[in-house]
Order: structure tokens, then sequence, then C-alpha cells
């Protein structure tokens, strides 16, 4: 039997709602779904417009709520910008900087002037990203949209038609290993890169089929989250601790099947626990990184 690592913060990153073009959520709703799944924290990275300027949008939703049985919650607020080099998330940042449609780099570049860090959402999805030796200092390994739309193609109506009567095991044919993230994960750990990997959730809550909402925060929430090292639950030290690649990913929806984990130890120092002969994966330790 393999332990699963002692989680202090649990969390769940890349949150859209309202404030982008593409999702009509009121922040409530994350709201009440973040405290049904328990969360400690959230970060919230909306969208940002080509002509935005001043604070990032939603950026009056960060700070400390008091969920109603009295345990906080934090919410911090980043952004995603789109670039020439594709979609890039910006964390630790004081408002929105010019980055938008420039090169990958570039935007990186701004992004650490203005003191943030640099994460590459959905690498291989939405058109992927192009410059791999551009000085991100993370990747999400894990997007719930990405997997979402593999229900997409000719078996949509079988898949629609599972989930309404088994949603257990329509998510579990959805959420198997992401090779190919984690491959290029490996890779830049094993060319001397220090880059943290992320689980995005990527959440919109906008995909609704005759009033039945199909990607509920809470759900999402639920699936997949981020787990930080103990420390306080303030904004900077949460940032820091994202920052420096010593979080973890836990598959939280195969929890329950922790029993049956197997430990597998890669050649750059990092965990997997894996089930089903690694075709799903219950979590994924980041390796030791010396601080930078
Ligand atoms: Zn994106
Ligand atoms: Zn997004």
């Amino acid at each position: 039997m393999r332990l699963l690592a002692l989680a202090a913060l649990v969390g769940v990153i890349h949150i859209h709602h309202a404030p982008s073009h593409d999702s009509c959520a009121p922040f409530e709703d994350v709201l009440a779904a973040a405290y049904a799944a328990e969360l400690d924290f959230l970060v919230l990275t909306e969208h940002i417009r080509p002509d935005a300027k001043g604070p990032l949008p939603a950026a009056e939703r960060a700070g400390l709520y008091t969920r109603p049985d009295g345990s906080p919650l934090l919410v911090l607020v980043g952004a995603e910008f789109g670039t020439q080099d594709g979609h890039l998330l910006a964390f630790d940042i004081p408002g929105v900087i010019p980055v938008e449609g420039r090169p990958g780099r570039e935007a990186i570049g701004a992004i650490h002037a203005a003191g943030g860090f640099a994460v590459v959402p959905h690498p291989f999805a939405y058109g992927g990203w192009q410059d791999w030796d551009a000085p991100f200092d993370g990747i999400e390994v894990h997007n719930h949209v990405v997997v979402l739309r593999r229900a997409l193609g000719p078996l949509l109506p079988f898949r629609l038609l599972r989930r309404a009567f088994d949603r257990e095991g329509s998510l579990r044919s959805l959420l198997v290993r992401p090779d190919r993230e984690l491959d290029a994960w490996e890779k830049l750990l094993m060319s001397g890169r220090r880059v943290a990997a992320f689980s995005g959730a990527d959440a919109h809550q906008n995909v609704s089929l005759l009033g039945w909402q199909l990607d509920p925060y809470l759900e999402v929430f639920r699936s997949v989250q981020t787990l930080c090292p103990d420390g306080p639950l303030e904004e900077e030290a949460l940032w820091q601790v994202l920052r420096s690649g010593a979080c973890w990913i836990r598959y939280r929806f195969y929890e329950d099947r922790a029993d049956e984990a197997t430990e597998v130890r890669f050649p750059s120092g990092r965990v997997e626990l894996q089930l089903d002969r690694g075709r799903r994966v219950l979590e994924i330790r980041p390796p030791p990184l010396a601080p930078p």
C-alpha cells in the first residue's frame, strides 16, 4: 500500500468566470463550488482582452473568504494571455501587462520583469505551445477541458448518454494519464530546466445541453487538485510555494483507490502513483528541486 502525500493546502488553479469572454458564470458559483469541494485556495485566470489596461479582471475578488463553517478560503487572481506561441498563464503580477499578441518569450520576459511567473497551459491543445526553449516556469500536465474534450467525436451521443446514467464511469473513461504532457515535462527536467508541473481546471462552467450543465465547477474542482506543502494561507506565501515547484497534483477522483497504486520513480526524480498499470495516475509529485 502506498501512502498519499500529506497535504497541507488543497486548491484548484486556472478558473474562468464572467469577466472572461467565454463564460457567464457568476463569482458566487465559483465560491460555492470551492466551499463544497473543501478547497483552501483557488486561482482565477481570466482571459485578457487585447486593449485591457490597469488591474487584472476580477482583481477585486482576491483575498481571504470565510465559509459558513468558519474555515478560510484564499482567492488568488492571475490571468491568461494569448501570445504568438500559445496561451500563457501569468501569476503573481500586479496588473495587466502589455504582452497580449507578443512572441511567447517576450511575454514571459515581461511577466518576469513584473515580478511574476509564467505557466504554459494545455501545451498540446488549442493551438498548443510553440516555443519550448522559452523560459516559462511551469507547464500544465493536466487540463480538465482538454480531458472533457476527449468526449467529442463520433461517440459523443453515446458518451452523453453514459454521462447521464453513469457519471463516475464516464469521467473514469476520460481521466487517464496525460502521457504526452508528462513526457514533455520529464524531457524539460532532464535537460536541466527547473519547470513546475500544474493541473489546470480551465473551468468555465459554460457547456450545457438543454439546461443540463456538463461542466459544473464542483465536479471539476473535485476531480483533480493541486496540493501544496504547509504554509500560511496568505497571498504572497502561496504564490511563493506555487512558484517553487514544491506542489503536487492529486487526482482526487481516484483517491479511494490509493491501496492499489504503484509508485513509479522517473529518471528526473519525479514520482507518480499509478493505477491500472500506468493507464491512470493518482498522484504526480515533483522532483526535489533546489531553491531558485
Ligand atoms: Zn487557454
Ligand atoms: Zn483557460
